[in-house]
């Protein structure tokens, strides 16, 4: 069926799926790592791109190819990469189009991981980079350099849900010849497309909402035009970052009601943020959907929906965070997010414990400071685990 000009929840539900031979319903797993040829020349002509058709599972694969083309649609991209993991993404990104001698702006609060990689890792390869605050375009402006090559925005970042604006980001990234790189992982294809806002590739932890169920980790990349397309595929095909097919067949199943759980999420997260906003415990929410979040009219303006990932600060700092983390019961003490049941988990002690203090606090990070990825469950049930949790952890 062609999906092109179909509306979103179709697309989720059957753009890319084959049709084949026996009229299987879903992408069935290709488990093989190598497909047969029917005799030399047609071995030959797909080597030489002369023919359609599958060579080898790194190279390509039917399951995986079905998840890619699903995903290139929702983000009304012209083709899609899917990987091994959303570093395996990031990673893939970086060395397709960067070179010795290259710069590349970035949003300060941007996943660690991303920034480790940049600052730890290409910078021995001769890559500078400058990490700012891109809630505030101009930061970004001045920020600009002739040998700038990549722009890589993480809007919202986590975990400060800090939003920049992408369609200015794209303005400026063009005007000094560098493409724009959004990580769209906690807003999902759903509720912001960055690629229809200017951006040149977004990429997504495919771990978080797309799959949505916690027991898959993967990544993905979806690139606007042919070139850029083909510029990483043929990074991921030489670097080994593809995706297993098993691991793609089980994103697919989950990518299907990406739009159901994304908005029942919402529906949760909205109400308990007003309601964290005006508990004694909490000294502030960040939840982009409450007027008080300071780009809630930009968060407006470019998605579609304000999503259910939620930071608090606690007024009893540290100890209440550990307090809190160890007397939820519905919540699930664990990092990670996008899924269908509620996560929650405290950065002070626990993914950025080995950070010296103060570059915590300079990354946003305080001692206090929760975040919360609400899941589908009953709204009722989630506010009673946080309300007798923060009790003990000092608020009454
Ligand atoms: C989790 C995450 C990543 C990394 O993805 P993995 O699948 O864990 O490799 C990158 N960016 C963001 C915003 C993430 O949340």
């Amino acid at each position: 069926m062609d999906t092109r000009h179909s509306g979103f929840n179709t697309k989720l539900v059957h753009a890319g799926i084959p049709h084949d031979e026996h009229g299987s319903v879903v992408t069935p797993i290709y488990q093989t790592s190598t497909f047969a040829f029917r005799n030399a020349q047609e071995g030959a002509d797909r080597f030489a791109g002369r023919a359609e058709g599958y060579i080898y599972t790194r190279i390509g694969n039917p399951t995986v190819t079905a998840l890619e083309q699903n995903v290139a649609q929702l983000e009304n991209g012209f083709g899609a990469t899917a990987m091994a993991s959303g570093m395996g993404a990031v990673s893939t990104v970086y060395l397709a189009l960067l070179s010795s001698g290259d710069h590349v702006v970035s949003t300060d609060s941007v996943y660690g991981p991303s920034r480790g990689l940049m600052e730890k890792h290409l910078s021995r390869f001769g890559v500078t980079s400058t990490y700012l605050d891109t809630t505030d375009i101009e930061n970004l402006r001045r920020a600009m350099r002739p040998n700038t090559r990549m722009v890589y925005v993480e809007s919202p970042s986590n975990p400060a849900m800090a939003v920049t604006d992408i369609a200015a980001a794209a303005e400026i990234a063009h005007a000094h010849g560098a493409v724009l790189v959004v990580d769209n992982t906690f807003a999902s294809p759903h509720l912001q497309k960055p690629l229809d806002l200017g951006a040149d590739l977004v990429l997504h932890s495919i771990t978080k909402f797309i799959n949505g169920h916690a027991d898959v980790v993967g990544g993905i990349v979806i690139a606007k035009t042919e070139a850029l397309h083909k510029q990483v595929r043929s990074m991921m095909i030489n670097l080994g970052t593809n995706m297993d097919p098993h691991q793609a067949y089980l994103v697919s199943r989950g990518l299907k009601t990406l739009a159901l759980r994304v908005e029942r999420a919402e529906q949760n997260a909205a109400p308990l943020a007003q309601w964290l906003e005006g508990h004694p415990a909490v000294a502030w929410v960040r939840y982009i959907g409450l007027p008080s979040h300071p780009q809630h009219e930009l968060a407006k303006r470019q998605m579609t929906g304000f999503g259910s990932m939620i930071a608090f600060e606690l007024k009893g700092g540290l100890e209440a965070g550990r307090i809190l983390m160890d007397n939820v019961k519905l919540a699930g003490l664990a990092v990670s997010l996008g899924g269908v049941e509620t996560l929650i988990s405290h950065p002070a002690s626990m993914t950025h414990a080995g950070m010296a203090r103060e570059d915590r606090l300079a990354a946003g990070i305080t001692d206090g400071l929760v975040r919360l990825s609400v899941g589908i469950e009953d709204a009722e049930d989630i506010q009673a685990d946080l309300d007798q949790a923060l009790a003990k952890a000092g608020g009454r």
